[in-house]
């Protein structure tokens, strides 16, 4: 199977970019969440990504934006699934992974998720952009509007080089300055404070996403 067949099913499929790391750039993963730890055999990493509709983030309610971000989920989640059955029809050991929950780990304490696998470290390592002081990963066409799957293959594939762009401005720390809970310093996010502000539930019981200040005041927001 090459690159460019499987890049082009994603596409097929709904991502807007696709980029193939080879598993010997997750060296530093944590025991456990590396792709080897997930998938025995595992050579390569297809890391993908859909473009996040911007327009909700606008919106004086949490709704909108929580809808979208959960039907990005749903979007990715099917890309993985359907690529990885592609895949597996076609003979090749494939593993989907889950663009959101379920958590294989969670720090009760520090309220710290962490899925099987990063994505964002995963999206970096397969060049499809770089994390910027929000942790967020920010793709140069695309901004940081955008959201990740990825499936882990047994074959070695043409690997995409890492980017080389730079997309934090000397000197910028709008996202650190504007984050209501301090949660950020420029490297990690505090999970707990980040939740405190950042989920909640509406008063007839709905989940939503009740901040994204760090997203939204990121100049590159929409592509760099
Ligand atoms: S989502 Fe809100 S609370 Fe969480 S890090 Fe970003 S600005 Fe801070
Ligand atoms: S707001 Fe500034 S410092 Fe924060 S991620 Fe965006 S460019 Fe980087």
């Amino acid at each position: 199977m090459d690159a460019a067949t499987i890049k082009e099913w994603a596409g097929v499929m709904g991502a807007d970019i696709c980029g193939i790391a080879p598993v010997d750039r997750f060296a530093d993963a944590p025991p456990g969440f590396h792709p080897a730890d997930i998938c025995e055999g595992c050579l390569s990493v297809i890391v993908f990504a859909s473009r996040f509709p911007t327009n909700s983030i606008y919106s004086s309610s949490p709704a909108p934006y929580t809808f979208v971000r959960n039907r990005m989920v749903e979007r990715l989640d099917m890309i993985s699934f359907a690529l990885s059955e592609e895949l597996e029809r076609a003979g090749i050991v494939s593993v989907p992974i889950p663009s959101s929950e379920p958590y294989d780990f969670w720090d009760a304490d520090r309220r710290h998720g962490r899925g099987i696998l990063s994505l964002k470290h995963a999206g970096v390592l397969a060049g499809l952009g770089v994390l910027g002081k929000n942790t967020l990963l920010i793709n140069e066409t695309f901004g940081n509007m955008i959201w990740l799957g990825a499936v882990l293959v047994s074959d070695e594939l043409a690997a995409d080089p890492v980017a080389s762009y730079t997309v934090c401005a000397d000197g910028c720390s709008l996202c650190l300055d504007s984050c209501p809970q301090h949660a950020l310093d420029g490297t990690t996010i505090d999970q707990r404070r980040c939740r405190e502000r950042s989920m909640s539930s509406t008063e007839g019981g709905g989940w939503v996403l009740s901040c994204n200040i760090c997203r939204k005041v990121c100049p590159n927001l929409t592509g760099i």
